[in-house]
């Protein structure tokens, strides 16, 4: 493709590797955002119906502030990082030079189809790297905007958006490309780095899968409640590391219910589905896909849809087994099924047994259980009392662990994934002893020392 070939030519002519440079994308990044804040919230309104609030918030603001951390610790990042060395590089400098990949393709979803497009162009350009974009085909109206607002911005041999459906990733997929950063399904990651593995193209994945949410005995359920209900409920339960179905202890079960009930109420009111505010499901496929669990159990709450505006209530499902269908794949969607247990050695042991998860979420007091959850158990990331807010924090990596994903980004661990650490070792000419090149017992005498 033409743009791959000029962006490569452009690198490789070192344009990207000043601080001056990188700077100045950063900053025309930020420009763009506040230029194009309007239309962004309007089509991220017509797509998904988010409302102005939960779109700059999550998806905007979020982006400003990734950009104003990567701004502030760019020049620090940059510099080469001096190392230690052993007693045989006496005289040596030993260093590593933080070397941007190059041409880098990043695949976007639809769910933030705005932050999760624009958030990893914001590390590859940091690091010194060219990017094309594929945004997700599903949110088209956004997919649309962020073209525009890229081509108005960049010119295509520093950063480009290649808008399409699957077609167009597959011939990206067939490209020279330096790096590719996914974010998307666990099937179409499989497809991502088996493309990948043809070229050896490295490549960072990030999944999804199902976010297990545990409300033990001595949690302060009103709180647990509301936010794991705000967690779930954000962009109508479409968020990677939303809390997809939740574990609460057999003892408090009955408050948990009535407290999560009181949180929607106050989150959406006693209608969400007429809420103004409350985000829709993508498309037609997703709403059946999800409508489809809501005859799984018993239901506790919710229930209602709206086939005409894409809307599913908030939902809350109890009498739920590991067998039924909304147990065995990632909900995407605002059904919570409300699972109880007695021992948590229980929980944790069912959890173990399945896919790692992109996100665990532990709400209770007692610190030792705190800790015993968090060893225990093998997850992208999480929080303890709290859901989603660890995504929030720059200076935590995000990403997730086998079946949710490999590396990780956000702040210096975006800058991180779009450098190559490149090491070398600055020898001295002032001397050149013999050990190395004499093959006798005083030279092995010295190398074993
Ligand atoms: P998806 O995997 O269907 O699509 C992602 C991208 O891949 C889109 O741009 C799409 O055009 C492309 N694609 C789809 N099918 C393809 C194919 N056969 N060959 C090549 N490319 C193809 O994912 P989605 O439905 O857009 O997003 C939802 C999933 O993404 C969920 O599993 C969610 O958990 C996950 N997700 C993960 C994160 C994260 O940060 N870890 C964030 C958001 C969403």
């Amino acid at each position: 493709m033409d743009v791959i070939e000029q962006q490569k030519k452009w690198f490789s002519q070192g344009h990207t590797m000043s601080y001056a440079f990188r700077k100045r994308q950063l900053l025309k990044m930020k420009k763009m955002l506040e230029t194009f804040e309007d239309p962004l919230l309007k089509a991220l309104k017509y797509d998904l119906n988010k409302s102005a609030f939960e779109a700059y918030t999550t998806e905007i603001a979020f982006l400003k502030a990734e950009i104003k951390e990567q701004v502030k610790s760019l020049k620090k990042r940059m510099e080469p990082e001096k190392v230690k060395a052993p007693l045989s590089h006496t005289g040596t400098d030993n260093y590593i030079k933080k070397d941007p990949y190059g041409t880098v393709l990043i695949i976007a979803p639809w769910n933030y189809p705005l932050q999760l497009a624009i958030a990893p162009a914001i590390g590859a350009l940091a690091a010194g790297n060219t990017a094309v974009i594929k945004p997700s085909e599903m949110t088209p109206m956004v997919s649309w905007v962020i073209s525009r607002m890229v081509e108005e911005f960049f010119p295509p041999h520093i950063l480009k958006v290649m808008e399409g459906g699957k077609e167009i990733t597959q011939q990206l997929l067939a490209e020279p490309f330096d790096y590719i950063f996914f974010t998307g399904s666990e099937r179409v990651g499989k497809i991502v780095m088996q493309k990948a593995s043809e070229q050896l193209i490295p490549v960072t994945l990030e999944l999804g899968g199902k976010s297990p949410a545990l409300v033990h005995k001595d949690a302060d359920v009103t709180v647990a409640a509301r936010r794991i209900a705000w967690g779930k409920l954000i962009n109508a339960g479409q968020t990677c590391i939303a809390p997809d179905h939740v574990y609460v202890h057999e003892e408090v079960k009955e408050d948990f219910l009535k407290a999560y009930d009181k949180a929607v109420k106050q989150l959406y009111g006693e209608e969400p589905l007429n809420n103004k505010d409350y985000v829709k499901i993508v498309n037609f496929d997703h709403f059946t896909r999800i409508s489809n669990y809501l005859d799984n159990g018993r239901l506790a709450l919710g229930g209602e849809t709206d086939e005409n505006r894409n809307k599913i209530a908030p939902t809350v499902l109890t009498d739920i087994s590991e067998n039924d269908p909304v147990m065995q794949e990632e909900i995407f969607g605002p059904i919570l099924p409300v699972l109880e247990y007695r021992e948590l050695q229980d929980v944790v042991q069912t959890i173990s047994q399945k896919p790692k998860p992109l996100a665990l979420y532990y709400f209770g007091e007692n610190e030792e259980e705190q800790e015993y959850v968090t060893s225990s158990l093998s997850f992208g990331g999480g929080c303890i009392n709290d859901t989603l807010y660890h995504i929030i924090n720059p200076h935590l990596p995000f990403g997730g662990v086998g079946s949710s994903g490999m590396g990780s980004y956000h702040g210096k661990y975006s800058f991180d994934t779009f450098t190559h650490f490149k090491s070398i070792t600055k020898q001295t000419t002032k001397w050149d002893p013999d050990f190395r090149y004499k093959r006798d017992e005083k030279s092995l005498k010295i190398i074993k020392n």
